[in-house]
């Protein structure tokens, strides 16, 4: 019986799992890292098509399942755990040496945020992601400032990602049991060499920015940048040109980007 607190929606529709396929789009060389095999539907398509498969599931009750669907292919590993648990990079690394990762996965979607952000903040090297999210997520990637589902999200995707498609629509029947969302594949083009430090200056100043999200940005950095005095806080944003009373969700990317830059300035002398 799937398990409903898992988030597991199994594809039973071969057209969209093909579509998932062909947006990864392999050559029989790629390293594909999947989140949640489930039964293995989309895994045995995976190792058909690449080079070698990782998949990581937290269900070991899906381990009987699991080893019978894949029973014919000897590039498939599956490594039992929790996805927000596990060390990424490690795991990748035992799997694929050091290659690039290409990542394919019909996300549990009650972790598809923080699951996204793990690999983006600390996923081993992605060259493109294929992705199975609800629709409201889908719409998060491409939002504008100022809007709703503009947040942390939204940021980071256009940090890391130098593309962003939506690939099929899904509807909830193309999944066994039917999910109450309407579901979008997305694939994210990942931009080859992002600056590691920047990458983590954003990082920090969009949780503490979104971390309190109806507070001013002067209260949610002197809030959340422990360490930092509210009169330097409230100087880097002078520099950064962003004016203290307004909030993290009305902030583009690049003002992110002389936020962060302005508080590190603020560290090391000029
Ligand atoms: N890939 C299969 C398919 O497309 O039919 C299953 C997809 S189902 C939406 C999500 C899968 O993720 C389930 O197999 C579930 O057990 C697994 N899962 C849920 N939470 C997880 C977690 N925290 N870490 C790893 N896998 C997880």
């Amino acid at each position: 019986h799937p398990k409903k607190s898992l988030g597991q929606h199994f594809l039973v529709d071969d057209r969209i799992l093909e579509r998932i396929v062909a947006a990864a789009d392999l050559s029989g060389r790629e390293a594909v890292l999947e989140i949640g095999p489930g039964l293995g539907a989309l895994t045995l398509r995976l190792a058909q098509a690449a080079w070698r498969v990782l998949a990581v599931e937290k269900d070991r009750a899906l381990q009987p399942v699991l080893s019978e669907v894949l029973r014919d292919f000897g590039n498939v590993q599956v490594c039992w755990g929790d996805v927000l648990e596990v060390d990424l990079p490690r795991i990748c690394e035992d799997a694929f040496g050091s290659r690039t990762v290409r990542v394919v996965a019909n996300l549990p979607y009650y972790v598809t945020t923080p699951v996204m952000m793990k690999l983006l903040e600390a996923g081993p090297v992605i060259d493109r992601m294929v992705l199975m999210v609800q629709r409201e997520v889908a719409d998060r990637l491409t939002a504008q400032p100022g809007t709703k589902t503009y947040g942390a999200l939204t940021v980071a995707v256009q940090w890391f990602a130098e593309k962003i498609e939506s690939v099929a629509r899904v509807p909830a029947s193309c999944f066994w049991p039917r999910p109450e969302v309407d579901s979008v594949v997305v694939r994210l083009d990942l931009r080859p060499r992002p600056d590691p430090e920047m990458s983590r200056r954003l990082s920090r100043v969009v949780r503490a920015g979104f971390g309190q999200r109806r507070k001013t940005l002067l209260n949610a950095l002197s809030h959340a940048l422990a360490g930092r005095d509210r009169a330097s806080i409230a100087q880097a944003l002078r520099d950064a040109g962003v004016a203290p009373d307004r909030r993290a969700e009305t902030l583009s990317l690049e003002e992110f980007m002389r936020l962060a830059q302005a508080l590190a300035d603020g560290v090391y002398p000029k």
